[in-house]
C-alpha cells in the first residue's frame, strides 16, 4: 500500500492545477445543498442548478419542502431523472428534518445517514461543504482515479475512504475529493484518459491505459 508521502504528492499535484474548489451545486443553506446533492445522482450539476432555482423559489426550507404535494414535487424535479425516487426521498427527508431536527440539517454522520436518500458519500459532502467537518466523499471518479494511480486496489467506497483518512491530513479531505472529481471529469475520463495532459503522469501506475 502507498504511504502518506505518495498520497500527499497526488494531492499537491492536483492542487497546483485546480486549487481550492467550491461545491458546484448552488445553494444558500445546508438543507438546500442536501436537496441538490439528492437530485445530482446520475444527473449533471448544471441541470440540477437549473431545477433547484425553481424548486427553492417555491420551497427554500425543510418545512415548506415537506408541505409540497408529492405530484407537484415530482413535476418540479422531473428533468433530473429518477424523479419518483428522488421526490419521495426529498419529501421524506424534509419532513424528518422539519419534525426531528427543528428544520436544520443535522451535523453528524450518524444523523445524516438516517435521512432517506442520504448515504455515506452524500453525508461526507454535506459535512465538509456545509459545516467544515472533514469528510472524504468517494464517488465513481474518486474510485477510478485512486485505483488507476495505484494507491488503492478496491472498489469499496468505505475501504477507500478509510485508506484516504489514514494517509491524508483531515483538513485536506473535502478539497482532495473535489480535486479528484475535477480531474476525473476533465482529464482522467472513464473511457479514455488523456494521460499526455495529466499532471499525475509521472507518478501514475496506469498512465497510458485505454
Ligand atoms: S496518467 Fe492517465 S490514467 Fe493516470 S491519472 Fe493521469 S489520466 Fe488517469
Amino acid at each position: 500500500m502507498a504511504g502518506k508521502k505518495r498520497w500527499r504528492e497526488i494531492h499537491d499535484l492536483l492542487f497546483t492545477q485546480y486549487g481550492t474548489c467550491s461545491c458546484p451545486l448552488k445553494h444558500r443553506t445546508p438543507f438546500q445543498l442536501m436537496a441538490a446533492v439528492m437530485l445530482s445522482a446520475q444527473c449533471r450539476d448544471d441541470r440540477v442548478n437549473l431545477v433547484t432555482e425553481r424548486l427553492f423559489a417555491e420551497a427554500p426550507d425543510a418545512e415548506r419542502m415537506s408541505r409540497l404535494p408529492l405530484p407537484h414535487l415530482e413535476e418540479l424535479i422531473h428533468s433530473c431523472g429518477l424523479y419518483k425516487n428522488k421526490a419521495a426521498n426529498l419529501s421524506a427527508a424534509a419532513k424528518m428534518i422539519a419534525e426531528e431536527f427543528h428544520g436544520e440539517l443535522p451535523q453528524t454522520m450518524e444523523e445524516l445517514i438516517r435521512l432517506p436518500g442520504i448515504g455515506r458519500k452524500s453525508a461526507n459532502v454535506l459535512l465538509g461543504n456545509c459545516f467544515e467537518i472533514p469528510g472524504f466523499p468517494v464517488d465513481t471518479h474518486v474510485t477510478r482515479l485512486l485505483n488507476r494511480i495505484g494507491v488503492v486496489e478496491s472498489r469499496d467506497p468505505v475501504a477507500i475512504e478509510k485508506e484516504n483518512n489514514a494517509k491524508v491530513p483531515a483538513e485536506l479531505w473535502t478539497n482532495f475529493s473535489h480535486l479528484l472529481i475535477q480531474h476525473g471529469r476533465k482529464v482522467c475520463h472513464a473511457g479514455k484518459p488523456v494521460c499526455t495532459e495529466c499532471v499525475l503522469n509521472g507518478i501514475c501506475a496506469k498512465r497510458g491505459v485505454k
